[in-house]
């Protein structure tokens, strides 16, 4: 098969190889890849900017696939069964977090693209506990998004708690999902995007965000919760002074640049940060139930497996509206 593997920490790039199917152990799947979305943690694995990060690898884990083989025991699937596979792809589910409900916190969890090689590639295989079900509503490419732009957008989406006026630093793949669950539920969107890009903007305000502008800019009111998509720790400074007294800012991805140190009167009055790590099993079950009511719709651009270092550099560019996702050779559009 096909792969597209960082080969060297801290890369950059990907390079094209030639691999064995990998085969499948008891409890696994073996999943032909139809579609596997970009993150922008894909660019954080090849550009080494995690901890530990071995090579060779496969990145990749908003991964959308048929599965072609069962290991023993993976009761819950049939072979041809339509998956999906994300960010979290083991846990020993029995420490003190993974009894409490929160095993996107086990010590020794694994992740998909990551520690496990991922999507980039046209079979990929999964423990079949950490896989899903995708609903019938979308097609492969217009799944994939939802996979970790949808799911951890949504536990950071539920951790900006109950506030009407929610505002979303950085328009990309994860934003343009949550702007429309928050469309959803009657509140009220403020979309901040780097100043001067008024495509994204254009993005914003055209899936209901009440307000778009630069991520400098006050917004018209103060906001009761702000959640950060990019990777910009000053950011964090800045969306807090946007809080009303009891907000909220979560920083949602896995990396960011360092925060500044600002004044305490800017968290003074019960506001709070707080980051949000991985996803647990149950949002994948809660959020992949709510997309199709919303109904949330992705907006993608397709690229073929072996252009996964264009679709890399869209995203690192920010050049994209919604998100990237490759398909591998054998996939119809
Ligand atoms: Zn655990
Ligand atoms: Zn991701």
């Amino acid at each position: 098969m096909i792969a597209m593997a960082l080969t060297r920490r801290g890369a950059g790039v990907l390079e094209a190889c030639e691999r064995e199917v990998p085969s499948v152990k008891a409890g696994e799947v073996l999943v032909r890849v139809r579609a596997c979305g970009v993150c922008r943690t894909d660019l954080h694995v090849v550009d080494d900017e995690l901890p530990d990060i071995e090579v060779p690898r496969v990145p990749g884990h908003e991964i959308v696939g048929t599965i072609e083989r069962l290991g023993d025991g993976s009761p819950a699937f049939q072979e041809g069964d339509r998956v999906g596979i994300p960010w979290l792809g083991f846990t020993r589910g029995k420490c003190e977090y993974c009894t409490g409900g929160r095993e996107n916190l086990c010590r020794l969890a694994r992740f998909t693209g990551y520690q496990i090689d991922g999507g980039y590639a046209e079979y990929a295989v999964a423990d079949a506990r950490y896989v899903f079900k995708l609903p019938d509503s979308y097609n492969d490419v217009e799944a994939a998004p939802l996979l970790c732009a949808g799911l951890i957008g949504y536990r950071a989406y539920r951790m900006a708690g109950d506030g009407r006026r929610v505002g979303i630093y950085g328009f990309g793949a994860a934003a343009h999902i949550i702007a429309q669950v928050a469309r959803h539920d009657g509140r009220e969107v403020y979309a901040f995007t780097s100043p001067g890009d008024v495509t994204a903007q254009e993005f914003a305000r055209s899936l209901g965000a009440r307000w778009a502008g630069a991520s400098t800019e006050r917004p018209p009111d103060p906001l009761d919760a702000a959640i950060i998509f990019a990777p910009v720790g000053t950011l964090v400074p800045q969306a807090l002074r946007q809080t009303t007294p009891g907000g909220v800012v979560v920083c949602a991805g896995i990396h960011m640049s360092d925060i500044p140190s600002f004044p305490y009167r800017d968290l003074w009055e019960e506001r709070t940060v707080r980051s949000v790590a991985n996803l647990t099993r149950r949002d994948a079950r809660e959020f992949l139930a709510l997309a199709p009511t919303v109904p949330v719709k992705t907006r993608v651009r397709p690229y073929d497996l072996v252009h996964a270092n264009d679709a890399l550099s869209d995203v690192r560019r920010g050049r994209l509206e919604g998100a990237a996702v490759l398909v591998p050779p054998q996939t119809s559009r």
